[in-house]
């Protein structure tokens, strides 16, 4: 496969995105602590925060891979987490980790496509979707088939790399994610491929303003960003009223 810096084309986004996961997904909890050095778990834990979970709320966390949003949910006292994701190998880490913290009854885990939801309308009170958006095909859809899901009153969050709103930290953070990041994943997963279409779809994601124009044409409402450390990554808010 060659999908290093050329520009993915939309019909084989889908196949390509999948061959990636499945090549990640055993070490993919150590790559995030590396290739972010660590930072990840600090913006998970805002992330969580801001979703405020309550014990009466559901979670429909959407390209949830191996959990860390879910279980950060449960952790927090969040209610039902259901745990999804295209990917049956990113899920499966996700139910090893679920086992091991004795999560049986408050968690569900299903194979959904987040651009095709396969729930009712208006069914759970939380939909997340953290560094996921950035990978799927059409992320309209996505944000539809949210707010769709959601009950009136319920919210969205996603967590995504963003743009950097301090350009001169521009070229160090081009020269860790083209040139640090797929070596990293050479050396430690075997497979500098996949770090390099991860480092190039998180260049080519919408900006702040973008996406958050994208959730208002989805009919989200009162949709507002927080960028973390400096715009690396954003998380958006928006509700179903
Ligand atoms: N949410 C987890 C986290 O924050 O660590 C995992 C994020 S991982 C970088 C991205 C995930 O998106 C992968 O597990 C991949 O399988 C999933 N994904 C890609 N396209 C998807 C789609 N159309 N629907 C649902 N999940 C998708």
């Amino acid at each position: 496969t060659d999908f290093g810096f050329r520009k993915v084309d939309q019909k084989e986004k889908p196949s390509m995105v999948k061959a990636v996961f499945d090549s990640v997904a055993p070490k993919y909890d150590i790559m995030n602590d590396l290739m972010s050095l660590g930072i990840h778990r600090v913006w998970k834990q805002i992330f969580i925060q801001e979703l405020a979970p309550r014990p009466n709320l559901t979670l429909l966390d959407l390209a949830g891979g191996t959990g860390d949003i879910s279980f950060g949910w449960l952790k927090r006292g969040g209610g039902t987490a259901y745990l999804t994701d295209i990917n049956y190998s990113m899920l499966s880490v996700g139910q090893g980790r679920a086992l091991n913290r004795g999560y049986v009854d408050n968690i569900r885990l299903f194979c959904v496509d987040g651009e095709n939801i396969c729930l009712p309308d208006r069914s759970v009170d939380r939909v997340t979707i953290s560094f996921g958006l950035r990978n799927c095909t059409h992320k309209e859809n996505v944000l539809a088939e949210a707010r769709r899901v959601l009950k009136p009153g319920g919210r969205f969050l996603c967590l995504e790399f963003s743009k950097l709103i301090i350009p001169m930290l521009r070229p160090l953070y081009d020269a860790w994610s083209f040139q640090a990041l797929p070596r990293i994943g050479q050396i430690i997963a075997k497979d500098s491929e996949s770090y390099q279409y991860l480092a190039e779809s998180i260049r080519t994601f919408p900006d702040q303003e973008t996406l958050k124009s994208m959730m208002e044409n989805a009919g989200l409402e009162r949709v507002t960003y927080q960028n973390l450390s400096g715009g690396i990554a954003a998380i958006h808010s928006g509700w179903r009223i």
